[in-house]
């Protein structure tokens, strides 16, 4: 599904959905937000779902970190059409998400 994403604002990205409080913290029928792939890789690789869960269960909290904030200038100078190259140290520890 291609659409704008909820927090860096691109268009015409691919988005996926993010549980704005994470299943694991009693979110699964919660609120949900639309995300591109980088920004919802990012979210996740920063905060923990305690974190989101008790304060960043909302899309201006997280755009008003100051973490994200740094990642947000960045990708919003990232073309929506080209995959953008992340860092993949978190891949590997077999996180779910
Ligand atoms: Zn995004
Ligand atoms: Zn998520």
């Amino acid at each position: 599904m291609l659409g704008s994403c909820e927090l860096c604002k691109r268009e015409g990205v691919r988005l996926t959905e993010h549980h704005l409080i994470p299943r694991e913290e009693g979110g699964a029928h919660l609120d949900t937000a639309m995300l591109c792939q980088p920004c919802h890789k990012q979210i996740h690789n920063l905060y923990t779902n305690q974190e989101l869960a008790i304060r960043l269960d909302t899309i201006e909290r997280l755009q008003d970190d100051e973490k994200i904030k740094k990642f947000l200038k960045w990708i919003k100078k990232q073309p929506a059409t080209r995959a953008v190259k992340m860092k993949k140290s978190n891949e590997r520890k077999g996180k779910k998400r």
